[in-house]
C-alpha cells in the first residue's frame, strides 16, 4: 500500500474514532448535513465564507478549476441533496450550485463563482461532546492570473485539507512607514495535542498564549497580528506558512511549548531555521515536529516547496539573516523583561514551519512541558504578560533597525 493512501487510512480511523465516541462505537458510513445549521455566505469585506454542520467527521479536499471559475469540495460519504445544498446559499458570488455523487464513495459539492477566490482556510472541528463536525472554509478575493494559477494544482489523490501554493514574488520589505503584520502560530491543534503532560495539551497552552500576544500586539501602534490557527484543528506545517503568505504577514513566530525527552531542557528558546542544527536536542525537536504531521496525516515528501529559483535563493538569504536579527532581538527582549538570561537561549534546526523563503520567521519554545517550572510558567497569567511584554519589546526594537536597513537597500 502507498505511504498516503495508508496515512489517509489512519486519518479515516481517527475521524472514525472521535465521530464514534457518543454513539457507543456504532460505525455509520455516510455523513449527513445539518442544512439549519450551514451555511454559504458572502463575508464582510469580499470573499465567501462556507460552514457546514455535519453529523460525523469526513476526509474532505478542496480546490479551484478556471473557466469556468468554480470552487470544488469532494466528501467521501456525504448524505445531502441539490435543493437542500441550494438552499444554504445566501450570495451574490456562488450560483447555481450542483451537488452529487462524484465517483463511488465520493460526493462532490462544486459552487461556481462570479469572481475568483483562493482558499485562505479550510478545516474540520470535532465536537467530542456529541461526535458531530463542523467544516470551516474562507475563500477571499484574488485576481484571475493567480486564481488561474493556483486552479492548475492537481488535488490530492484523496483529500487535502488545504492546497499549499508559494507565490514567487518577492514580498514587499517593510521600511518603518506601516504597521507590521505579525504571523502567531500556535503549533499543533486537533487530531495533533503535541506535548501532553499532566492533563495539559501543548497545542491549548500555546494557543492561548498567541491568543495573548495577538490582543497585546494589536494594541500597540507599530503592530497588527492574526493567528494561523484560531481553534483546535489539525493545519499542516506548510499550511501555516501559506497562511501567513496569504494574510500578507511581514513575519511569523511560531509558538511551541514541546516535550524533550532529555527532560533537561527549559526555559525559553527561540529558534531560527538551518540545515545544520545547533545540537543534537534542536534536531530531534525539529523532526518531531515533523512527525507530528506525519501521524496527523500529511504526506510530507508530497509537501516540498515547489520554488527553487535563483531569485527566490536570494531572497531565501536576506530572510534568513533577517530572521536571525529578529531572534537576537527577541531573546534580548525576552531576558530584559523576565530578569533572567540563558545560556544557550538562540539555536537552529531545519524547522519546516520557518521555511517561508520570503517572510523572517522564528520558533520561541515558551518552556519544555517536561519541565516542572516551565508548566507552571505557562499557566501562570502573570508570567505570560512578562513573556508578551518581552516579545513585544524585541519586536519594536528589530523593526526599527531592519526597516533602517530596508532603506539603506533601496539608495
Ligand atoms: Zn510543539
Amino acid at each position: 500500500m502507498k505511504r498516503t493512501q495508508y496515512l489517509v487510512k489512519i486519518f479515516a480511523a481517527f475521524c472514525v474514532l472521535f465521530a464514534s465516541n457518543a454513539q457507543a462505537q456504532e460505525l455509520r458510513a455516510l455523513s449527513n448535513v445539518d442544512t439549519e445549521n450551514s451555511s454559504i455566505s458572502d463575508r464582510l469585506f469580499g470573499g465567501v465564507s462556507i460552514k457546514l454542520a455535519l453529523s460525523q467527521a469526513i476526509p474532505f479536499r478542496i480546490f479551484t478549476r478556471s473557466a469556468p471559475n468554480r470552487v470544488i469540495l469532494d466528501f467521501r460519504e456525504l448524505a445531502w441533496n441539490s435543493a437542500a445544498a441550494e438552499s444554504i446559499v445566501d450570495s451574490e458570488v456562488v450560483s447555481n450550485l450542483r451537488f452529487g455523487v462524484f465517483q463511488p464513495g465520493w460526493t462532490r459539492l462544486v459552487l461556481p463563482i462570479s469572481q475568483p477566490l483562493l482558499v485562505q482556510s479550510a478545516h474540520m472541528e470535532l465536537i467530542k461532546s456529541d461526535g458531530t463536525a463542523k467544516l470551516f472554509i474562507r475563500l477571499g478575493k484574488t485576481d484571475q492570473k493567480k486564481f488561474d494559477a493556483a486552479s492548475t494544482v492537481k488535488p490530492d489523490t484523496e483529500w487535502t485539507q488545504e492546497e499549499v501554493q508559494f507565490e514567487t514574488v518577492s514580498r514587499q520589505r517593510q521600511t518603518g512607514d506601516r504597521p507590521i503584520l505579525v504571523a502567531i502560530d500556535p503549533g499543533h491543534g486537533g487530531i495533533d495535542p503535541g506535548a501532553v503532560v499532566s492533563g495539559f495539551n501543548e497545542k491549548d497552552l500555546v494557543l492561548a498564549f498567541a491568543t495573548e500576544l495577538r490582543e497585546a500586539l494589536s494594541k500597540t501602534d507599530q503592530f497588527d497580528a492574526f493567528l494561523t490557527r484560531d481553534g483546535d484543528y489539525f493545519k499542516s506545517l506548510t499550511g501555516r506558512i501559506s497562511t501567513a503568505r496569504k494574510g500578507d504577514a511581514d513575519i511569523l513566530i511560531s509558538l511551541h511549548a514541546d516535550a524533550l525527552a532529555e527532560g533537561r531542557a527549559s526555559g525559553i528558546t527561540v529558534y531560527t531555521v538551518s540545515n545544520k542544527a545547533s545540537d543534537e536536542a534542536a534536531a530531534q525537536l525539529a523532526s518531531q515536529l515533523d512527525r507530528s504531521d506525519l501521524l496527523a496525516g500529511v504526506d510530507l515528501s508530497e509537501q516540498d516547496e515547489p520554488v527553487t529559483s535563483v531569485l527566490m535563493d536570494l531572497a531565501r538569504v536576506e530572510t534568513n539573516a533577517r530572521s536571525m536579527e529578529l531572534a537576537g532581538k527577541l531573546v534580548a527582549g525576552i531576558a530584559q523583561s523576565t530578569q533572567r538570561s540563558r545560556s544557550r537561549p538562540q539555536l537552529a534546526a531545519a524547522f519546516t514551519v520557518l521555511k517561508a523563503p520570503d517572510i523572517p520567521s522564528v520558533l520561541i519554545e515558551l518552556g519544555f512541558l517536561t519541565n516542572k517550572t516551565d508548566l507552571r510558567n505557562l499557566l501562570n497569567d502573570k508570567w505570560r504578560v512578562i513573556v508578551q511584554r518581552g516579545i513585544i519589546q524585541g519586536l519594536m526594537d528589530w523593526s526599527v533597525e531592519d526597516a533602517a536597513q530596508a532603506r539603506l537597500l533601496r539608495k
